[in-house]
Order: structure tokens, then C-alpha cells, then sequence
């Protein structure tokens, strides 16, 4: 916990339970994890599930300045996700918090448990556009402009909230 401090953007979800009381405590939550202070975030907005039943999604994203190594951040944001009474039942089965990592500084990872940028960042609309509106002039690392994907995902319907 003795890094340098890092900015980072969390992407999060819940489409289970009081979704929105869900995103927005977790945007809270985030500004309370060691050595992590939360400097930014979207507005709510909502999305219909991609490759899943269930309700609709809300979805969100902060940026925080941490300096916790990526994996413990990981660890944090599964203990919070495990916290909001999570359970991996299946893949893209609807849950009560989702928390992943979209951006760690510059950084490029790609291990096991963890590949930044998030893969799907520049594929879908609801991890995108909250980012955009934090910081419409972010590079996604390796990749170029985030707002260079906007066309991309224009077939996906998001709505603030
Ligand atoms: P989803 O891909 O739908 O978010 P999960 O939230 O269940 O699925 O995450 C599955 C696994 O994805 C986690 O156990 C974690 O190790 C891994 N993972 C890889 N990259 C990331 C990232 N950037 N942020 C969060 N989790 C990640
Ligand atoms: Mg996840």
C-alpha cells in the first residue's frame, strides 16, 4: 500500500435488488477503501442486459486516486461485491454489484485474475459512456481516444437516469 498514486476508473453494475441504491452506495464505498480517495464520478444511467435475461442494468463509473497495487484493489472491490450479497451463479447472471477495473493509470496488465484496460471497455456502451462523461478526453492505454469507440457501440441503448 505504499505505491505511487495512481488514478483509476471503476466501472460499476447492478441489475438485482435496489440496482440504483446499489451503484450509488458502492460510488460512496469507494471513496472509503485504504489509501483510495474517490475524485470523480458519472451519473447513473440505465442498460438492458447484453447476453443475459433479467432486468436492466444500472450502471455508473468513478475515477479514484489510489495507492493500492492493482490486485489489492481487486481484492477490495470483490470484497465489496461479495459485501452487496453477490453470488457467481453462471456467467452474465444478473447480480447485486458488479465492480471492475476499466483504467489503471497507463498501466497495460494482462495476468490471470486481471487484464487492464477492462477487454470490453471499448465494446460497450455501458462502461464507455460513463467514462466519456468523468473524462471526455481519455486515452484508453494501447488503444487510442475512448471517444474514438463512441461510434461503435451507438447500437446500444443508454439512458441516463
Ligand atoms: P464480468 O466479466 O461479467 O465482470 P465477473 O465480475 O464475475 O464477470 O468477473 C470475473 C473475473 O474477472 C474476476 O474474478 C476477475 O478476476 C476477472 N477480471 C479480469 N479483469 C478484470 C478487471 N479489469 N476488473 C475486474 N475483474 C477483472
Ligand atoms: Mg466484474
Amino acid at each position: 500500500m505504499t505505491g505511487a498514486r495512481i488514478t483509476a476508473y471503476i466501472g460499476i453494475g447492478a441489475n438485482l435488488g435496489n440496482a440504483r441504491a446499489s451503484v450509488e452506495k458502492a460510488i460512496q464505498q469507494l471513496d472509503t477503501l485504504p489509501a483510495t480517495r474517490l475524485t470523480g464520478q458519472s451519473c447513473l444511467f440505465r442498460t438492458a442486459p447484453i447476453d443475459a435475461g433479467g432486468d436492466d442494468y444500472i450502471n455508473a463509473a468513478a475515477r479514484i486516486e489510489t495507492r493500492l497495487q492493482p490486485g489489492e484493489l481487486l481484492q477490495e472491490l470483490q470484497l465489496m461485491e461479495q459485501a452487496a450479497g453477490r453470488e457467481r451463479r453462471f456467467v452474465n447472471a444478473p447480480r447485486t454489484l458488479d465492480l471492475d477495473i476499466l483504467l489503471f493509470g497507463s498501466q497495460e496488465i494482462s495476468t490471470e485474475l486481471l487484464t487492464v484496460p477492462h477487454p470490453r471497455l471499448t465494446q460497450r456502451a455501458f462502461a464507455l459512456i460513463p467514462l466519456l462523461q468523468i473524462d471526455p478526453l481519455i486515452a484508453i492505454p494501447g488503444k487510442g481516444p475512448a471517444h474514438s469507440f463512441v461510434t461503435a457501440v451507438a447500437g446500444q441503448v443508454i439512458c441516463k437516469i
